[in-house]
């Protein structure tokens, strides 16, 4: 699924993108879907480079807006599985007004959030997922602010599948992955990422081998947790799994089921 023309790519050693890419291709393969019919789109950031470097119709956005631009490319091919690839920055804060309104319209996307908790490629600012405590370079005496819970922000909004891993949970992952590209409606998976350059140093966490070994020790999995309970401080455990799986129509089958009563057969059926 790999562009080969794109290798070497540009993430630094230790960082955790490239093992939530590897566990996304292995969802690919393993769905049996059609390669023709997905398409992935990404933001701006280090995650935003995913889109460049797979082997499907892919499109890298500009910044905070590859949920509205996959919301325009799923409209206008409605039998596309649209995946929106990015970062905590670029869909949480600078997207995170389409990232509510795509959940509370349970648009028929997936999205996939690398979390590292800062903002990498520009050098580490605060971000909305930065918990309370580590330094960041506009937060030189620590943050002071309170973090996105984004398990319970999807939830909230109206996601149907909710789910949280993190890189060492490769299988987990993969299979929840998997699970996402089959299921209809707006789909959200926080992928916990070591940013080793920049974030976990702050954070004295270590590199990205330690900041693993932490994922490893301290993850509980608790798939069904209630999402308002799955907050994240890095002073304890860290809680992963499925937390939501629901089925509520989609913003197409809405559309269509509200115009077909008021129109009735003046009105033609749009999409699947
Ligand atoms: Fe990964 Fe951080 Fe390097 Fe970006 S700056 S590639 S998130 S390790």
């Amino acid at each position: 699924f790999l562009r080969k023309d794109r290798i070497p790519h540009i993430w630094c050693p230790g960082c955790g993108i490239g093992t939530s890419l590897n566990s996304f291709c292995r969802a690919l393969a393993d769905s049996g879907m059609d390669m023709d019919q997905i398409a992935i789109v990404s933001g701006i950031g280090c995650t935003g480079r995913t889109a460049g470097y797979l082997n499907l119709d892919s499109f890298h956005t500009t910044h905070g807006r590859a949920i509205p631009f996959a919301t325009g490319l799923k409209l206008a091919n409605p039998n596309l599985k649209v995946v929106v690839y990015s970062g905590d920055g670029d869909l949480t804060a600078i997207g995170g007004n389409h990232f509510m309104h795509a959940a509370r319209r349970n648009m028929d996307l997936m999205v996939v959030c690398v979390n590292n908790f800062t903002y990498g490629m520009t050098g580490g600012q605060v971000a909305p997922t930065t918990p309370l405590g580590p330094t960041q370079t506009t937060m030189p005496y620590g943050n002071f602010e309170n973090g996105f819970n984004l398990p319970f922000l999807a939830d909230a909004c109206g996601a149907v599948y909710v789910a949280r891993w993190t890189v060492y949970h490769v299988r987990q992952l993969a299979k929840a992955m998997k699970e996402g590209l089959q299921k209809k409606g707006f789909v959200f998976i926080e992928v916990m990422a070591p940013c080793p350059t920049l974030y976990s140093r702050r954070n004295r966490l270590g590199d990205g081998v330690d900041q693993v070994k932490y994922y490893k020790e301290r993850s509980q999995i608790k798939n069904g947790a209630e999402t308002k309970d799955v907050g994240l401080t890095f002073q304890g455990d860290i809680v992963v799994g499925k937390f939501v799986d629901r089925e509520r129509p989609t913003w197409l089958d809405s559309m269509n089921e509200h115009f077909g009563k008021v129109l009735g057969d003046k009105f033609q059926t749009y999409g699947g």
